[in-house]
């Protein structure tokens, strides 16, 4: 039986308009949101999912509100999970934008992992998604190219036993989510591609799933909803604040 679980780690919070989650709805509804990175540790392997956002100052200057505590510092909040940043072996980039791929330096004896067809056009995207990925078309270095030395990956990737990395494009053309073998079932760390739970639980008949607002191409989004639909038994989404009624998953019995 596996042993694996998933630590979600709050490095911060942003402000956002919730309509930038939910598709066509809630414009003008503000909300706040946690920046999150997920550590995965079978007790001894160190994994992470995602590496947060860069420093408030140059988050809300250059993209949202944003702000960290120096609890949420995340090298001082990964270590208060007992990860260990030297000894995380993996770490795994869902999509390149910019609130999800930096502080890479703390990891110093990892293998990164993304996607190549993420990559791709992450370095040339369309006018829109420039300031997500902190375009040099629009004067700026993204830090996965000054920064962070990938294994390019072009499809679906078994990294270890119980770790099951999937391509599930929409939100981005190269986004993946992880599958996380646990005692108690599979969990899926979706990512943006399912930023809330509530576009998991969509309320309407014919679309149990509702997309990111932000989004490349809703037809491979919806593949991509099928996708995990088939492989996940829960899903944990990119930036809801209701992820941390739990310290991780599973969740002890009798947590809350
Ligand atoms: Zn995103």
């Amino acid at each position: 039986m596996s042993k694996w679980e998933i630590v979600p780690v709050d490095v911060g919070t942003l402000t956002v308009d919730k309509s930038e989650f939910t598709y066509m709805r809630n414009c003008g509804v503000q909300m706040y949101v946690p920046n999150i990175v997920w550590f995965v540790t079978d007790g001894e392997r160190q994994l992470i999912v995602d590496t947060g956002a860069p420093d408030p100052e140059f988050s809300t200057k250059y993209h949202f509100p944003f702000t960290r505590s120096s609890e949420q510092e995340p090298e001082v909040a990964l270590r208060s999970k007992g990860c260990d940043p030297s000894k995380v072996e993996a770490v795994i980039t869902t999509h390149l934008h910019w609130d999800h791929v930096y502080n890479n330096h703390l990891f110093e004896n990892a293998q990164f992992y993304v996607q190549g067809r993420e990559l791709r056009y992450a370095i040339d995207p369309l006018p829109i998604h420039m300031k997500a990925y902190e375009s040099m078309a629009i004067g700026m270095s993204p830090s996965f190219i000054t920064d962070t030395k990938y294994n390019i990956l072009h499809g679906d990737k078994q990294l270890t036993e119980g770790i099951f990395l999937f391509t599930t494009p929409g939100h981005t053309p190269g986004s993946m989510s992880v599958a996380v073998e646990t005692a108690k079932g599979t969990y899926v760390i979706a990512s943006d591609t399912v930023p809330l739970f509530e576009n998991w639980n969509w309320p309407t008949a014919h679309m149990p799933h509702l997309p990111n607002g932000i989004h490349w191409d809703l037809e491979e989004y919806f593949q991509s909803f099928k996708r995990i639909e088939e492989i996940a038994d829960f899903v944990l989404p990119g930036h809801d604040p209701l992820v941390f009624n739990y310290s991780k998953y599973p969740p002890e019995d009798n947590a809350s």
